[in-house]
């Protein structure tokens, strides 16, 4: 290596990549962590121009640790906690020579200590982040825990055994867990088939298998998890639920446990509920300005039912507690009933919904309302008992914020009539619909700028927005070959002012309150959406998945 001792963020200044004051600002924000990760974590620079800038500028080859055979053996030159410490991995040695990919080559202290203590020359390559944890969790974790487990064949009574703290097990599935908390899954699938065991995770909404397990380590895992969930380990045909709470990299992580018992074993699902996660600011949901306004202006008002709409996974939750954060004060009462309680919020009083002693939504509520609330969130209105409970709240003075299945905001009004709410009730109470959907963002390391094709123009004419140009993500490493990375909300929101509120009470129809929102100017799933990708952050397909063209 060339070794010019230049600094990283004269560098990236010189190339004009990022401003004197952004150098600045990340010298100040970056604390003990490395300067090149600030960068990115503020926005700045993507890992995939700091990269080109560093291969590019110093020569320093960058390689792709996807594919990248690694000789087992020099692993053990260099110890995994200097690894992890320096976020590098070797790669091979030549005479005197040893290769290393890391994050930062420039991270000059890092090579001067590995030089020093395994007495090799260190030639550096470079890579991205996730490919080197992925490299290490590979290479170092899971092949000497599995062939730890695979010399020791146990038989079944000496699960207990296997499942003692330190043990190889103990280690594999605490990796699992790691490993799905780096990649920011939303869940861990451990999955028995005939001959083998695959972990899956689902990440950005797409089920991948990244791990395959020989069958006969199957029922260890599965004892190591439920005993950590506090299942019952030697029941295994009836499905059960629990729940892990662990400490992963000085960050509370809560996970949702359930079995269910299949042809193959128990199959594991693990929703991991990241406590300490963003989804508590109003202002990172996506929301447009025009939306944002309105839905503040809703949840703002003492009184009134405001409600969130979308399918399994359309992020309903996490723009409910957003909303929740937002009004939560010194000031106010905020009480909650929700089956689960997904994220803890300070301040905030919330209830378990326990169907098995009779706690339903209901019987939650109708307590809650005794306990001098200001703001009553539900999880979800599912009966016409639940919705006829926050219809009498919200008409007491109370805000009531909730969730509902139904496809787009205006048939939440004509559902909550067919659910046996009076439409006078529904008008006088109804302060707002919100409609959401989750769609796949486009991946900042590679996208790049397309002509619209001519569907697309047509369909973006049709509602009146023009269009130059679209991104879409070539496929790289930071995304799997998949061109998203992350994803984007798009939403609907329905006000119910004076004028909606008379036509609900004279039972009017879908078509005419759909032309009534029109008029008000509502933005609907599909305007949003494209407004999201004319900005370059989604793409027209990813909307059209979930908002029908009309
Ligand atoms: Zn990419």
């Amino acid at each position: 290596m060339k070794s010019k001792r230049k600094r990283l963020g004269d560098l990236l200044v010189d190339s004009g990549l990022i401003t004197e004051e952004q150098l600045l600002t990340a010298l100040k924000e970056k604390g003990n962590k490395k300067l090149g990760e600030t960068l990115l974590d503020l926005g700045f620079i993507s890992e995939q121009r700091l990269i080109e800038v560093l291969e590019f500028q110093l020569g320093i080859p960058h390689v792709s640790l996807y594919r990248y055979p690694i000789d087992k053996k020099i692993l053990a030159i260099v110890p995994k906690e200097v690894a992890k410490r320096n976020m590098l991995i070797p790669l091979k040695k030549e005479g005197d020579r040893l290769y290393i990919a890391m994050t930062d080559p420039m991270d000059f202290f890092a090579i001067d200590d590995l030089r020093l203590s395994t007495g090799f020359k260190i030639e550096t390559a470079i890579a991205s982040k996730g490919d080197i944890i992925k490299a290490i969790n590979k290479y170092y974790d899971y092949d000497h825990s599995m062939e730890d487990l695979l010399e020791e064949e146990k038989p079944v009574e000496e699960i207990q055994e296997a499942v003692e703290e330190d043990s190889p097990v103990v280690k594999l599935v605490n990796q699992i867990l790691l490993n799905g908390v780096q990649l920011k899954a939303s869940d861990i699938h451990i999955d028995p088939q005939e001959n083998k065991v695959l972990v899956r995770y689902r990440v950005d909404g797409v089920l991948r298998t990244e791990r395959t397990f020989p069958k006969n380590m199957q029922s260890m895992i599965i004892a190591r998890i439920k005993i950590m969930a506090n299942l019952n380990i030697t029941e295994y045909r009836i499905p059960q639920d629990g729940r892990i709470k662990v400490n992963i990299e000085f960050h509370p992580v809560d996970l949702r446990i359930s079995t269910l018992p299949t042809v193959y074993g128990e199959k594991i699902v693990m929703r991991i509920l990241d406590l300490g996660s963003t989804y508590n600011d109003l202002n990172k949901m996506n929301l447009s300005t025009v939306n944002f306004d309105r839905f503040v202006q809703m949840i703002e008002q003492p009184t009134g039912i405001v409600l969130i709409t979308g399918p399994t996974g359309s992020g309903k939750s996490s723009t409910l507690y957003a909303a929740l954060n937002r009004l939560n004060s010194d000031d106010v009462n905020i009480i909650t009933v929700e089956d689960p309680v997904e994220y803890q919020l300070e301040g905030i009083n919330q209830v378990q919904v326990n169907s098995a002693v009779g706690m339903t939504f209901a019987k939650g509520l109708r307590a809650i309302l005794r306990q001098d609330p200001n703001i009553i969130m539900v999880g979800e209105i599912r009966d016409t008992e639940t919705a006829e409970i926050a219809v009498r709240a919200s008409l007491t003075g109370h805000l009531v914020i909730s969730t509902i299945h139904t496809n787009d905001s205006i048939s939440t009004v004509t559902r909550l009539i067919d659910m046996g709410i009076e439409p006078f009730l529904v008008a006088a109470s109804l302060s707002g619909v919100v409609s959401q959907r989750l769609i796949r963002r486009v991946c900042p390391d590679c996208k790049t700028a397309h002509e619209p094709t001519q569907r697309e123009i047509t369909i973006f004419q049709r509602k009146g927005i023009e269009i130059q140009q679209v991104l879409r993500g070539k496929g790289c490493s930071a995304c799997n070959m998949t061109g998203y990375k992350g994803r984007v909300a798009i939403h609907e929101v329905l006000v119910i002012d004076e004028e909606v509120r008379r036509m609900i009470m004279n039972n009017g129809t879908m078509g005419e309150l759909r032309d009534l929102a029109i008029e008000k100017g509502t933005i609907f799933l599909l305007d949003d959406g494209l407004q999201k990708v004319k900005e370059g952050l989604t793409t027209t397909e990813e909307v059209l998945k979930v908002a029908i063209s009309d």
